[in-house]
């Protein structure tokens, strides 16, 4: 079976995404364009759900809920360690097509993207069959108490453009591993590996209505899920305004809400650091995602760009140029308050400040409103753990980045996130606890 046409362009024809909803592919009423970051050209067309979408796979997901929640882990393991198999035996049409659509480089999709989403499944269908809960005894009253965990209902699924496969896989793994049903949105800029995923979904042997998958706009489909009353917990990636949106759409129903979010990530380089290590690795984690609006701001502010600022047409092939390009930029001589320093600048852009002492560096690495993740170059051990102690950040890491155990926490602090994901975060997330307590 072929995922994902490669073809398609050479015909002529448009690709059309269809939700899918019960075990169904389900197609839509009305479709927004979907386009290809290399070219600018319109590249296929997704379904533009609302309510009534996202009813229907509410509807599902809650008819799915009763049976699956109560499968043993052992059983709902096997179907996703099928489900992870699938998508690996399937790698480069996913690798391919995530490339397409969100407009990472092909290497990247195949060795990171791709990979991880399969992981994901892999992980957590390992980890739900080793959980345990706690029990205490309290022996002058003659009463033992134990903590039971149960699976919620509908997770409702949110996920950001930018790590599509990746990180709609880090939610749905983990909610379905507990005995949930889910109803997912991913972004409406990169759709298709999730459609592509919808495909596999009866030969890895999950039940129709297990996950759903409803695309759309974020105000539309999105706040359709975050609004509806049976959706009793969201997990959302993405940023910090649409989270504060989240918040408020679902305050009424009080729902349980994980919300990781944007992030201002220092990269703190001590005069002792292993250059050769540092420099390789920085120059990825900095120039990883693509925006412009803001080096446009930080000229105007008087700072100096040293490199990068836009893409020399002449250097692009007449097909690519009206794609999104953009080249690695360093801005320097910003003043603290700038938005380049304060903001989120989601692209190949990083900005350089220089510090004399730990002190001063942490105080200017704090000094921003997210707290995600920070990165620490150095050889003094020491250092090590003063400066991370009192780094304000969900993540820290010392001469690397992005490695991940998934056993552990991810999330960040302050205007970063709500919450932390992980194997036994996501657990207690994607599930309800009881008390029990009994007299003997
Ligand atoms: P975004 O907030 O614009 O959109 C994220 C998702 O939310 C999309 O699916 C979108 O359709 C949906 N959405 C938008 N408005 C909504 C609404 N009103 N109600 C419900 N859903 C809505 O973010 P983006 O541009 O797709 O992704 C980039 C952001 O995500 C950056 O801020 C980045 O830092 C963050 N991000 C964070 C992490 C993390 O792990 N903390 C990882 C990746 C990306």
């Amino acid at each position: 079976m072929l995922l994902f046409p490669a073809n398609m362009e050479k015909q002529n024809t448009l690709l059309e995404l269809q939700n899918y909803i019960g075990g169904k592919f389900v197609p839509s009423r009305s479709y927004i364009d979907s386009f290809d970051p290399s070219t600018g050209n319109i590249f296929c067309r997704v379904p533009d759900s609302g309510n009534e979408e996202v009813s229907a796979a509410v509807l599902a997901a809650k008819a799915a809920f009763p049976s699956w929640s109560s499968m043993s882990p052992q059983d709902r393991s096997a179907i996703m360690n099928k489900l992870a198999d699938l998508i690996e035996r399937h790698l480069d049409e996913f690798a391919q097509a995530e490339s397409k659509d969100q407009g990472k480089t092909l290497t990247f999709a195949r060795t990171v993207d791709i990979p991880r989403s399969v992981y994901n499944f892999r992980f957590f269908a390992s980890s739900i069959l080793h959980h345990t809960t706690e029990c205490t005894q309290m022996e002058n009253l003659n009463c033992m108490n134990y903590t039971l965990r149960t699976p919620i209902g509908v997770a409702g699924l949110i996920s950001p453009w930018n790590l599509p496969l990746y990180l709609l896989t880090w939610k749905i793994a983990p909610a379905i591993a507990c005995g949930n049903t889910v109803v997912a949105k991913p972004s409406e800029m990169t759709s298709l590996t999730a459609w592509m995923m919808c495909k596999l979904m009866e030969e890895a042997g999950v039940p129709p209505g297990v996950i759903n998958i409803v695309f759309g706009t974020g105000p539309k489909a999105g706040e359709a899920l975050v609004c509806h009353p049976d959706v009793p917990l969201i997990s959302f990636t993405g940023s910090t305004v649409t989270a504060q949106r989240i918040i408020e759409k679902s305050a009424p129903y009080c729902k349980k809400l994980s919300l990781e979010l944007g992030g201002k990530n220092p990269a703190i380089i001590f005069e002792d650091a292993n250059l050769e290590d540092c420099i390789n690795t920085t120059v990825r984690s900095s120039f990883s995602n693509q925006v412009k609006g803001y080096v446009k701001q930080a000229l105007e502010e008087g700072a100096a760009v040293v490199c990068g600022e836009s893409v020399d047409t002449l250097i692009i092939p007449p097909e690519n140029q009206g794609g999104y390009f953009m080249l690695p930029t360093v801005i320097i001589e910003l003043k603290e308050t700038s938005c380049c320093i304060q903001e989120e600048i989601f692209g190949p852009v990083t900005c350089v400040v220089p510090f004399d002492t730990e002190e001063e560096v942490i105080e200017k690495a704090n000094g921003v409103k997210y707290g995600l993740a920070a990165t620490i170059w150095t050889r003094d051990v020491g250092r090590v753990h003063r400066v991370a102690k009192r780094l304000q950040s969900g993540l820290v890491w010392t001469n690397c980045w992005l490695v991940r155990d998934l056993n552990l926490p991810f999330g960040g602090m302050k205007a970063s996130g709500l919450g932390r994901e992980g194997g036994k975060d996501s657990y207690e997330f994607f599930t309800e606890v009881k008390t029990v307590t009994i007299k003997h």
